[in-house]
């Protein structure tokens, strides 16, 4: 007889939200994790991110506040203080996830895990079985060739998160959601700041209209300068770090935040001899039931490359164990949401314009304001848009992108939209309390659902 119905390598989101849902289900389960318990997202990312954003986010509304009325002096920022709230709302969510594991009596290995035949996971010279194994090992930093890392001056968001110093002048490597965030944090903290993009545009991965907007709203009013199609050749570490650019110029600055994205930690797992081959960019293959091709052997979290995010490892991990408890289940990615927590911040769901064309789909689109909204022009916070993205031949809503106040809340609507596949016109007929944010939703909705009307 197995050890265990189920072992869980890694203990970050993913695996913890696939731990207690494995217990809920009544699997005997384990989980094995080499370093913290919690991960990235509570030790390195999510959290310690978002507790330095909200004071970033503080810092800009006393800075609002003029345009209210309301007149403040002398507000200064205390770096240490700032870092030790970030660690201590750390070390309080990861006390609350190990509580949650111990109390419904999850077993928690310490040790670097590997796989075996089985499937079955070897810690050490110990070799525990279970009828199901789930990977949960997630990804670290994507460093480029030519970049050498100090820790100090030049470094990733492992330890920027941590708040170290504050800069005077602060290159940002890479434009997406980590570039973007750590470039509030720094700028409303006091630093000045240069991002270098290698793509030819700013925010690749965006709908383009958010992006245009964003680059207005996070950069250009902020006075970050941007360096567009340019690649960072070599960066070497000391005062100043040298940036050496692809068109020939050298860049000089006190700090450089290396944010180029994130690898998969699927290297020394054993998948190879399990006959999984997990390619050139290394991430493990499933399916939507997050099987993989190795029988009882599953995958879910950053190490799979679907979605890189806190919430979606988490719904793969209950899909994982649906399925593994012989309810099949699928993941539906088009309806889980993302967002970044800028200010103002942004959400995303489904598909962007240009990928519902790839896609064939006959599609419109149709923007509101927050500009037009009573409750953002009461708040002095109309730098806004909430873009539609639908088929215009049946009216099933595709992709909803929002740049606004709250635009992290306000996504969830749309996506659950989404994942019933609702029309335009269904959607228009809701009702949403005035004044809200949420009325530039309800707006949106309409004018799209106009171009139906007989
Ligand atoms: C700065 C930053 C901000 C972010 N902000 C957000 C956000 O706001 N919202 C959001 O949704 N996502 C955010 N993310 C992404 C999010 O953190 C990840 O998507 C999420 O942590 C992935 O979870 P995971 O369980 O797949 O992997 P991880 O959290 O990376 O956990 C994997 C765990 O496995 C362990 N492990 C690895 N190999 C082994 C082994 N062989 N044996 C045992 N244990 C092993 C690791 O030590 C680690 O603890 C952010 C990321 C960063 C870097």
């Amino acid at each position: 007889m197995a050890d265990f119905d189920l072992i869980i390598l890694g203990a970050g989101v993913g695996g913890h939200g696939a731990a207690l849902h494995a217990v809920a289900c009544g699997l005997k389960t384990a989980i094995v994790e080499a370093a913290e318990l919690g991960g990235t997202c509570i030790n390195r990312g999510c959290i310690p991110s978002k507790a330095l954003l909200a004071v970033a986010g503080h810092v800009r509304e006393i800075t609002h506040w003029g345009s209210l009325g309301i007149t403040v002096q002398g507000v200064s920022v205390d770096r240490a203080a700032i870092a030790a709230h970030a660690a201590s709302v750390v070390s309080k969510i990861r006390s609350d996830l190990t509580k949650s594991l111990e109390k419904l009596g999850v077993t928690i290995i310490s040790g670097q895990g590997s796989l075996e035949p089985g499937p079955a996971v070897r810690v050490g010279s110990q070799l525990y079985t279970a009828r199901d194994v789930i990977v949960a090992t997630g990804s670290v930093p994507f460093v480029p060739p030519g970049i050498s890392l100090d820790g100090t001056t030049v470094f990733t968001s492992d330890q920027a998160v941590r708040l170290e110093s504050l800069p005077p002048k602060l290159a940002i490597i890479g434009s997406g959601y980590i570039g973007l965030e750590f470039a509030d944090v720094y700028t409303a903290l006091g630093c000045e700041v240069v991002m270098i993009e290698a793509m030819n545009t700013l925010m690749p991965a965006f709908d383009p209209d958010i992006a245009r907007l964003a680059q207005r709203v996070f950069l250009k009013s902020r006075n970050i300068e941007t360096l567009v199609g340019i690649l960072a050749t070599k960066i070497t570490p000391g005062t100043p770090v040298k940036i050496e650019l692809s068109n020939d110029t050298i860049l000089e600055v006190d700090a450089c935040l290396v944010a180029t994205g994130r690898v998969p930690v699927t290297e020394g797992l054993g998948l190879s001899a399990l006959g999984i081959d997990t390619g050139r960019r290394r991430f493990i293959p499933v399916d939507t039931r997050m099987a993989t091709d190795y029988p009882h052997l599953w995958a879910i979290g950053d190490a799979t490359g679907q979605m890189m995010l806190a919430h979606a490892a988490a719904a793969q991990g209950i899909t994982a164990v649906e399925n593994i408890c012989g309810r099949p289940t699928h993941m539906d990615y088009r309806s889980i949401p993302a967002a970044v927590f800028t200010h103002p911040e942004m959400g995303f769901v489904g598909l962007t314009e240009p990928q519902a064309k790839q896609e064939n789909y006959s599609v419109a689109t149709v923007r509101a304001y927050y500009g037009g909204n009573s409750k953002a022009i009461a708040s002095q916070e109309t730098d806004g848009l909430v873009k539609l993205v639908y088929d215009k031949t049946q009216g099933e809503l595709l992709g909803v992108h929002i740049l606004g106040s709250h635009a992290a809340d306000l996504i969830h609507e749309a996506s659950q939209a989404i994942a019933r596949r609702a029309t335009v016109q269904e959607l228009a007929k809701l009702v949403h309390v005035h004044p809200t944010y949420a009325e530039t939703l309800d707006e949106a909705y309409k004018r799209a659902a106009a171009s139906f009307h007989p």
